[in-house]
């Protein structure tokens, strides 16, 4: 639905006509995880924190962003809620004229204690990263032994009210077909959207290959082995998700083709790492400094400026399926997922 606000917004459109709303905010590249498709196990090299954006530089940014047009705000990283006072940004953030709507990404392991306050703060809904629910399977695959505390986490974030609550699983092969009937009756049973990520080439151990992929078409016939899925048709319109309702109404599930079959021509988002550097893609080799720019005294005009010339830039696509795909140099956790 269409409101009024929305016809007096600015808008930022990139050079393929493609209108950016959203901004994923990285608040920090470390994790108190180390999963298998994202992390090394050990020997990280984390930024120095001098390098992070302070709160008051990310509201800085995001006012100039919502200025353009940008209504949707997510924060991810490395584990966002690793970032001390995160309650405190949140607060900040929702304060900002023309933003609707904050998400937040996590490893759920510390929301047992800290959902009462993001939710109070302002935070409207959760994507939980979930891959199974085995414990030796998490910890193959998380390399963290501690299902019970996101499995609590998880509970109180239910129990806070948040608007809503997916769970993000990575689909990998030789992994995750196991694991995909226990997260979707967990998802029937307790309100949760189930969405399974194809497993794309960001992992630091530079362990990806398209054979570990399990593509979304192989997903949705195990799940229809059990259920009949009806798709949702306007769901590109809203999100990277091929969504599927259970035709006995009981929920739904959502595919993120990100390898066989990408969402790019739909994509309305850009990215801005922890330490300030905006990047049009997930998959970009190009960063423009906004960090820079803010320590330097830039003004908000040059800011805006920089950001819709990075937009009018932004990649048509990524090239994963491509010869000439560039991994970028960042994984996914120093990005921002
Ligand atoms: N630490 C938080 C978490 O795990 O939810 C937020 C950051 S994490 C990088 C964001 C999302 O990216 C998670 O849902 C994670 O499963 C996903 N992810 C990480 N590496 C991935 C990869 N190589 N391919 C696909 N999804 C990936
Ligand atoms: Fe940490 Fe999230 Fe990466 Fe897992 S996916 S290592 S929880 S940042």
């Amino acid at each position: 639905m269409t409101t009024a606000n929305e016809h007096q917004r600015p808008k930022l459109v990139d050079g393929m006509g493609r209108t950016i709303v959203n901004l994923r905010i990285s608040v920090t590249d470390r994790c108190n995880f180390r999963c298998t498709y994202c992390m090394p196990a050990d020997n990280v090299e984390f930024m120095d924190r001098k390098e992070l954006l302070s709160f008051e530089e990310i509201a800085r940014i995001v006012e100039i962003v919502s200025s353009l047009g940008i209504n949707r705000l997510r924060l991810t990283g490395g584990e966002p809620t690793m970032r001390k006072d995160l309650p405190v940004l949140v607060a900040m953030l929702s304060k900002i004229k023309g933003i609707d709507d904050i998400a937040m990404t996590t490893n759920a392991f510390f929301l047992k204690d800290q959902a009462r306050a993001l939710k109070e703060a302002g935070l409207q809904r959760l994507n939980v990263s979930l891959d199974s629910l085995d414990p030796e399977k998490f910890r193959h695959v998380n390399r963290r032994d501690c299902l019970q505390q996101v499995l609590e986490g998880l509970r109180t974030a239910a129990e806070t009210g948040f608007k809503s609550i997916k769970i993000n699983a990575v689909a990998i092969r030789n992994f995750s077909e196991t694991e995909i009937m226990g997260l979707i009756e967990m998802g029937r049973s307790e309100g949760f959207e189930i969405r399974f990520i194809e497993f794309m080439p960001l992992d630091s151990d530079e362990v990806w290959e398209k054979n570990k992929v399990l593509f979304g078409h192989e997903i949705v016939a195990i799940v229809k082995r059990k259920y009949d899925l009806v798709p949702v048709n306007e769901s590109l319109d809203i999100g990277p998700a091929s969504e599927y309702q259970f035709a006995d109404g009981k929920g739904k599930i959502g595919i993120i083709t990100a390898v066989s079959n990408p969402f790019c021509d739909h994509c309305n988002r850009i990215r801005m790492t922890a330490d300030g550097k905006l990047r049009t893609c997930l998959f970009s080799t190009a960063e423009y400094d906004l960090k820079d720019m803010v320590r330097s005294g830039a003004a908000d005009a040059e800011i805006a400026a920089t950001i819709q010339y990075a937009v009018q830039l932004k990649e048509p696509g990524h090239k994963i399926n491509l010869d000439d795909f560039e991994r970028p140099r960042r994984a996914m956790h120093a990005i921002g997922g």
